[in-house]
This record gives structure tokens, sequence and C-alpha cells, in this order.
């Protein structure tokens, strides 16, 4: 594409397409590469051909006739001099008639079916005979509907032409990628080649992207993504933040002191690397994972004390208010009595908040008599002004978007000589990112992880069973509760619809009240009014409600140790990561605890194989990181990185379970590029990432 002229002529159909696919810059054209090949270099002779073969045949028709059964269709029979060919097709214009009428000569391609009455082809595609064969593969590209492939292939053919394809990596570089990918191919040769391979290569390798040519591109592509990870590293480390050390004797020590509970190894671990990272005056940017269960919260809670006792501020962000809430309660619990003597609050910011509370919480906020700030997305909104924030905390941070990341990081403290100081960023995930992705997507990010959980907790036996033993359930579930314990029930997600999934946990709901008589049961629902959520919330917490039917609301963060059934209607339906986590909602407590997944198998059949392989993978292990790296497997990084929220581009060529000695080449030539070569680094990342590399950033 040309620049924008000042005056722009409004874009056509297929440009506005272009558009649409990111086909803007004619780098973007070049790296717009072919679905599939077609092969168009050669004549096959109908004698020398194989059943099932994609192939070009020329010929002269025969016969060209219209039938009416088995439906209408218009047939050709084609002559190769060698054997005939029907060609058959089932929507045909005048156009057919005249191009395939008897005595033309025609050039046919499409798929060979041989069979009882010989060969035949439907819907072929077909031109007049003659004209020179074209002397490499033909390619296929992606496209939508307003985009003619024709049009396309022009428009990326002059694209390779016009880009800027030159070297941008220096050979001090060149020679260890040139050993990754096998070959000294260029980009500007990688991509030639790949939009127009000759008719020798070997399909398969191109298919299975092992050509060299791919290799390059592929481990171009990572070098761009772990240039710009790197570089939002660098640009963070020029940032200025507190340096926050525990003092002897502290709020550090005193709620170590009041835990009902010893830390673990893990736990102890990870508050010390992230507490090094507080002594520093850069920015902490600290991934903190640790398993459903595995106790986050307090460890969480350990690093606020640090930034409090300094006589800093601290937030932290939940993504529902049922999940503050608890944090809230928690937190209030344990820190509220050690704050108290040092005049300092805590605070909370929700949506729901009437207008009077919350002007009073947003008034201790910046005054900075609120030391500790708790809330969902509320504390994120611009009238919140704190008066000197030093640590934001963000729980179950894939819940979040980029832009949420940023605003919170935005809030910029004021150190007392006046300087503006960065929040250290401290964000907690239950799902487990898979080495790879750390690797990649999460380069620019210290991670912590929790690989152990508190003693005393009993392993939770996962059952795999069908609707059909729904009664058996249910008698599970009344045995459960007149032990005393609390059981969860977890109705389907239909994403489609948020009604339907209404109405199936009402129907569960009405189902379960009658078959427990005696038993209080409750509902809780994304729709409901907050302070009804929080009234069912509060009595299942306090043991008074002994069965809950919930929507996926519950799925991050509850903590009632003494629910120690989960069932999980519909299970086929959830991802696995989702299921890890509603699960780990039990299992909390020291009483042995279950998950039943309840499967629907599709009327009068049976669960697919994959839906079942699933299942079965959940009843196989607990651990987080393995289910975390099936499903990977499973549905690739989109799912993990929430990246349609995030909006941070996706690798589009490499592919993490493949590619990882390009991924490791990569890592270890960005840091070099980016100090000695910082020029080609910025072309690079242009090249590849254009304006999208803002995104990797937060
Ligand atoms: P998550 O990592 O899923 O956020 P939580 O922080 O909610 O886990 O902790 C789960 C439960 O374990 C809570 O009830 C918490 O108080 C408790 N807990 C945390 N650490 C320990 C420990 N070291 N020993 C015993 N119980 C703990
Ligand atoms: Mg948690």
């Amino acid at each position: 594409m040309p620049d924008a002229a000042p005056t722009r002529k409004p874009l056509s159909a297929p440009q506005k397409a272009m558009h649409k696919l990111g086909l803007v810059r004619d780098i973007d054209l070049a790296l717009h590469l072919p679905l599939r090949y077609e092969d168009e270099t050669r004549i096959v002779t109908l004698r020398g051909a194989r059943d099932g073969q994609l192939a070009q045949i020329e010929g002269t028709v025969t016969n060209n006739e219209i039938s009416f059964r088995p439906r209408r269709q218009l047939l050709v029979t084609l002559d190769d001099g060698t054997d005939t060919c029907t060609l058959r097709f089932f929507t045909f214009y005048p156009a057919h008639q005249k191009t395939l009428a008897v005595g033309e000569r025609v050039r046919v391609r499409g798929e060979l079916r041989g069979g009882f009455l010989g060969w035949t082809m439907v819907h072929p595609a077909f031109h007049a005979a003659g004209g020179e064969l074209p002397d490499a593969l033909t390619p296929v590209y992606p496209t939508s509907a307003q985009l003619p492939q024709a049009y396309l292939r022009k428009a990326v053919a002059s694209g390779v032409q016009r880009a800027d394809l030159s070297e941008t990596l220096p050979p001090a570089l060149l020679g260890g990628l040139q050993a990754v990918v096998r070959g000294t191919w260029t980009l500007r040769d990688a991509l030639r080649y790949l939009h127009h391979p000759g008719p020798d290569v070997s399909l398969d390798a191109l298919e299975d992207r092992s050509h060299p040519a791919w290799q390059r591109l592929k481990a171009e592509e990572l070098l761009a993504q772990q240039l710009s990870q790197f570089t939002a590293k660098q640009e963070r480390a020029a940032l200025r933040a507190p340096a926050l050390r525990a003092a002897p004797g502290g709020l550090h020590e005193q709620l170590l002191g009041v835990l009902p509970f010893q830390l673990t190894t893990a736990q102890r671990r990870v508050g010390e690397e992230i507490a090094h990272d507080l002594t520093r005056q850069v920015p902490m940017h600290r991934l903190l994972q640790g398993d459903v269960g595995s106790g986050k919260t307090v460890v969480a809670a350990l690093a606020a004390a640090i930034a409090i006792d300094a006589g800093w501020q601290c937030a932290l962000m939940a993504p529902t208010e049922i999940l503050a809430e608890q944090h809230f309660a928690k937190l209030i619990g344990w820190l509220e009595p050690l704050l108290a003597p040092l005049g300092k609050r805590v605070a909370w910011l929700t949506g729901s908040q009437k207008k009077k509370q919350r002007g009073e919480m947003l008034a201790l906020i910046a005054s900075g008599e609120a030391a500790l700030v708790v809330g969902t997305h509320a504390v994120i909104q611009e009238q919140v002004v704190f008066k000197n924030l030093a640590l934001a905390i963000i729980d179950e941070q894939h819940r979040f978007g980029v832009a949420q990341r940023l605003a919170l990081r935005s809030k910029v403290g004021v150190a007392e000589d006046g300087t503006e100081q960065e929040p250290h960023l401290l964000m907690m995930t239950a799902t487990p990112i898979p080495r790879t992705l750390a690797m990649s997507y999460y380069a620019d990010l210290d991670v912590s992880t929790i690989d152990e959980l508190p003693p005393g907790r009993t392993p939770i036996v996962t059952k795999v069973v069908a609707d059909s033993r729904r009664a058996e359930v249910v008698e599970r579930i009344r045995s459960q509760v007149a032990q005393g314990r609390q059981v969860y029930w977890v109705c389907p997600l239909i994403e489609e619809s948020e009604a339907i999934d209404l109405s199936n946990a009402t129907a569960t709901h009405a189902e379960l009240s009658q078959a427990l008589p005696g038993v209080l049961v409750g509902l809780l629902h994304s729709r409901m009014p907050v302070a009804e959520k929080k009234a069912v919330m509060a009595l299942f917490t306090a043991g008074q409600m002994g069965v809950l039917v919930s929507t996926t609301v519950i799925e991050v963060g509850v903590d009632v140790p003494n629910a120690s059934l989960m069932v999980i209607e519909h299970a086929e339906r959830f991802g696995l990561s989702q299921l890890h986590q509603l699960r780990g909602r039990v299992g909390r407590g020291a009483a042995a605890s279950a998950c039943v997944l309840m499967y629907t198998p599709p009327d009068g059949g049976r669960l697919g194989e994959t839906a079942r392989e699933r299942l079965r993978a959940m009843a196989d292990t607990n651990d987080g990181f393995e289910i975390a790296r099936r499903d990977l497997e499973i549905r690739g990084p989109g799912e993990f990185l929430g990246a349609r929220q995030s909006g941070a581009p996706l690798l589009r060529f490499a592919d993490l379970a493949t590619d990882t000695h390009l991924l490791e080449w990569a890592r270890e030539a960005a840091p070099v590029m980016l100090t000695q070569y910082p020029q080609a680094a910025e072309k690079h990342i242009a090249r590849w990432l254009g304006g999208k590399a803002e995104y990797l950033k937060a």
C-alpha cells in the first residue's frame, strides 16, 4: 500500500477487507503467508493418476449434458488421450457450458476420484487450455469473503516486491541463527520462497513448517517478541520506585506473629523474593503463581505490611466483589488490629458502594489514613487519588486487561523529597504459566512460584460420571450435609446466553431444594444484586447453608474450608484450567474432599473423544501445572493470555510446542542485539510488530 495521502480516496471493498485482516503496510502483506499451495506447474495424464490425487489435467470435451438424476447437475466428459474423466457441477452458469462445450480444449484442476464408472472430479477449477504453465506452486492465502483470492494474491506479490526486506540481524548474530535454522536463508529469500515455492519442494516440510525458510521466519518472529519484552523491561528499569525494607519488630514481623499457622517453606521463599524486590529502587514486576489454595493471600498481606510499615499505601485489586470482600475480611482480621495503634485503617472500594460511603473512603485514601485499599476495578478509577501508593497487588491477574494494569501503575506516589515514584506491581494467579509461555509471552516478568500446599490437606478425589447418575450424586450430597459438610453445585456455562445459564441454575436450585428437605440450598448468580449475593455468601461461609448452587461466579478465590464436595454439571463445557479452579474450592480443610464432574452426552450419543480425554485428565491429576500444560496443548496460548482482552499480539508463525530451539536462540540474541545494535533492534521490532509493541509493556 502507498502511504496515506492527504486527499485519500475511499477504500474499495477488497481494500477494506484487507485492512480488517491487518494487511495495511507492504510488510504486512509480505508476512501474510499461504495457507496451502496448489500445483499448477504440471499436467498429469489420467492413466498415470492416483485416486484422491489433486491433479491438473488437460483434454478435449467430448460430451456436455444436464442430468436431472439424482439431482440437477452438469456432466462434462473430458478425454485427455489416455483416459476419460467426468466433471460434475451441481451449480453452474451459462459460462460453464460455453467454456466446456463439446470440442473445446480445457485445463481443469481438482481432486480426482477413481470409481466403478471411471474418473470423476466434482466442481473442478477450469479454464481454456493453453498458456504457459507457472514454474512455482500457486499460493492460497487466508482470506475473507469480501476479498477474492486473485486480488489478494496480486496485492501480496506486490507487497513482497515493495517491502523493505533488508537484513536486520548484525553479522555477529547471523552465524548462530543459521545454525539453528539449518541454512543461510535471508528473510527476503525465505519470504519469496514461501510465497512461490518451486514445484520440487516437499509439501510436507512446508506444511509442518519445518522447512528452513519457515524456520528463519519463525526465528525472526520470536526475536521480535523477545526484543519488545526486553525493551519493556529496560524502560521499566529506568523508572523509580520507593525502596522498602522490612524493619525489625515492624508490621511484617507482627503479622507473622499473629497468623494462626506457620508459613510453608514455599511461602517463605516467595515472600523473600518479593521482599528483596521491594528493597530496590526499580518497580517490581513480579508474578506470583501458586495452585489454588496454596496460600497466596497471606504472602500478599506480608508484602503489604512492608509497604505500610515504611509509611506508604498499598492497593489490592480483585476481579469480583465477592473475592474482594473475602480479601477484605481476612486482611482486616489480620491487619486492622496491628494498624490501629499506628492510626491507620483499611479502606475498600467497589462499584456498588453508596455515594456517601464512597466519598468517605476516597477521603481516607487521599489523606493517607487508609494504608491498605482493597477493592474491585473501582480502585483504578480516575477519581481515586492515593497519597502515596507504593505497592499494587492484582489477584487473579489473567482476569484483568492490560489497560487496567496500566491504570493501576499510573497511580504514582510522591516521595518525601517530591520525586514521583511508580508503585511496585505484584500480580497473582492460580493458573500456572507453562515454561514455554513464561519464556516467550511473559519473558519480561519475574516469576515466583508456590509449589507446595499448606500441610494437612487431603487430596481431592475426582470422579467423572454421566448425568444419568444424577440421583446417586444427590444421595452423596445428602450424606455429606448430614455429616455437617457443605457442597457446591456449579451449573453449566453456556457462553452465548447468560439467560440459559440462569434458568439452568434456577431449575437445579429448585430440584435440589425439593430433594433435600431440611437443608438450606442457596442460589448465586452474576445477575443478582450485590447485597443479595453477599447475604447468600455470608450464610454459606457461616456454615448455615448446606448447598450452594451457582453459575461460575464462584470460580475464583472463594474460601470455605468446610466445603467438601464440588459438583460440576456439564463439566464437558468447561476449560481444564477452569475446572481446576472450581475444584480448588474444596479440599481446603482437613476433611476428605471430592469433585464430581458430571457430563451430559449429546442426544442419544456418546461424549466425543477429546471431551472424554479432558475429563479423564482432570481425574488423573491434581497438579495445576500438569493441567495447565495439557490445556495449552489442547487450546493454544490465546486462552492463557486472555489475548482478546489484552490485545497482545500472538505469535503467528512460531509454535511454542515445536520451536523451543528457536525460542532459546531468540532469548540469547535479543539482549545482545538490544545493547550492541539498538538501531537494528528497533527496525526489527517495527517490521514485525508495527504499532502493537506498546501492548506488551503492561
Ligand atoms: P490461594 O493461593 O488460592 O489464594 P488462599 O490464600 O486463599 O489460597 O489460602 C487458602 C487457605 O489456606 C486459606 O484459608 C488460608 O488462610 C490458608 N493458609 C494459607 N497459608 C497457610 C499455611 N501456611 N498453613 C495453613 N493454612 C494456610
Ligand atoms: Mg486467592
